[in-house]
């Protein structure tokens, strides 16, 4: 019973965290970092009860009743309004539509310009009310001198930041939904990567039969065309952009191949496909550690090695912080992998490359073992047989669900204290 709930719970984890990942995405598109709550919606439209973040270009919510009727629309005009400054900053706008995309009111939800030029336009009963009844359409293709808005008098650059900001905001949403769906396109390196992975499945089941040298071939096939030439190389910076964003499989059919076979395969088989016969990374730092005489290699003391074993779930755990925070750190500069791709190598990356091959001399594949987050993850996913147990891995994965899900829940509160000053914080 356990063989078959194990693997089970070990696709479902990846699944769980890749659900909330994209969820978060969705949400943070609509709201940032600061929640839209029903009763702000409330103000304008008294039988929201519910929001429903939409998945489309628009980017807004769904407003629903307390029976689940689709009763209106909303959006905030962050952060297409963000460059548009009037006094002194930028300003957000709630913008709320009926059921038929009119207009029904506007509110100011935040805004960097000066508090009396602010509380002056939201107390301008008739300059909120400039948009009411209009439909998307019309205010995205208007504006504000087009449409005779002249501002709010003491407050007028505010109130024109704010209304030019509405507009930017729809016309934005209308050039995303008017672009066409990305075509179908099959290019010469997913034709070479495809190649490549059919040779590597090969590989796998077929062995190479005691002949050395293909091996060392097949390796420097990897790390001379998967990873200098073609570059296409699975990290966790691509895991994370494609749970937030999609799974691209018109413009990369290569490279979603190659992700699809790198979980499939081990998963249903046992065979860790992509660490053993792709990775040019794990390619290098073997063919390295036959490089220094077998005096020089050592292995890590017991205490150390189960030390440093904590290291990838770690990273792992890290990823999730930068991603769902958004906070600004590159995700590929956490990996070796882009150092593979000389021209826009960053230096974090040349130099985890660099350490781990150096360190592949003395421990053979030290980055493999110690070091890397992707490795572990596909490796978490492989099947096991009889051996199986639900064990520590197991445990760390939930535990890594639950931070997932906690930073997503309290993602706005954390921004907040994060973007606060220093001194605000209570140490
Ligand atoms: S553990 Fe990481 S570096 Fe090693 S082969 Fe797997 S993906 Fe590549």
């Amino acid at each position: 019973m356990i063989r078959w709930l194990l693997p089970l719970y070990r696709i479902g984890i990846l699944i769980a965290v890749a659900w909330i990942l994209r969820e978060h995405a969705i949400r943070v598109r609509f709201e940032g970092f600061r929640p839209i709550t029903v009763t702000e919606i409330r103000e304008v439209l008294p039988a929201a009860a519910a929001l429903v973040p939409d998945t489309s270009e628009r980017a807004g919510a769904d407003v629903l009743d307390t029976a689940g009727t689709k009763i209106g629309y909303v959006l905030q005009t962050a952060p297409a309004s963000d460059s548009i400054i009037g006094y002194r900053g930028w300003t957000n706008t709630l913008v709320v539509f009926d059921g038929a995309l009119r207009v029904v009111g506007v509110r100011i939800r935040l805004s960097q310009d000066t508090e009396d030029h602010v509380t002056d336009v939201k107390a301008d009963s008739y300059f909120m009310k400039t948009w009411n009844g209009k439909s998307w359409n019309t205010v995205a293709g208007e504006t504000p001198q087009d449409a005779g808005i002249e501002g709010v008098s003491g407050a007028t650059m505010t109130s024109l930041a704010m209304a030019e900001g509405i507009q930017r905001r729809l016309l934005e949403a209308n050039a995303q939904i008017a672009k066409p769906p990305p075509q179908w396109r099959f290019a010469e390196r997913d034709a070479g990567l495809i190649a490549f992975l059919a040779a590597a499945i090969w590989l796998a089941f077929r062995g190479t039969h005691g002949r050395k040298w293909v091996r060392i071939a097949f390796q420097c096939i990897a790390i001379g065309y998967v990873g200098f030439w073609n570059g296409d190389l699975l990290a966790q910076s691509l895991f994370v952009g494609w749970a937030q964003n999609g799974i691209p499989y018109r413009l990369a059919p290569g490279l979603v191949l190659m992700l699809a076979t790198a979980l499939i395969i081990p998963w249903t088989t046992g065979k860790p496909l992509y660490c053993q016969h792709v990775c040019p990374h794990g390619h290098a730092q073997e063919l390295l550690s036959r490089v220094l005489p077998a005096r020089w290699r050592t292995h890590l003391p017991k205490g150390i090695a189960a030390g440093l074993r904590w290291l990838p779930p770690l990273t792992l755990g890290c990823v999730l912080i930068v991603a769902i925070l958004a906070l600004p750190a590159d995700l590929a500069g956490m990996e070796p992998f882009d150092a593979y791709l000389l021209k826009r190598a960053g230096w974090a990356t040349i130099a985890i490359a660099a350490a781990g091959l150096v360190a592949s001399l003395f421990v053979p594949m030290a980055y493999c073992h110690y070091g890397c987050p992707t490795g572990a993850l596909l490796n978490f996913i492989r099947k096991r047989g009889t051996a199986d147990r639900f064990g520590r891995r197991e445990i760390a994965a939930l535990l890594l669900v639950a931070l997932a899900a906690f930073l997503s829940w309290k993602s706005g509160a954390m921004r907040l204290w994060i973007e606060s000053p220093a001194s605000d914080w209570i140490l």
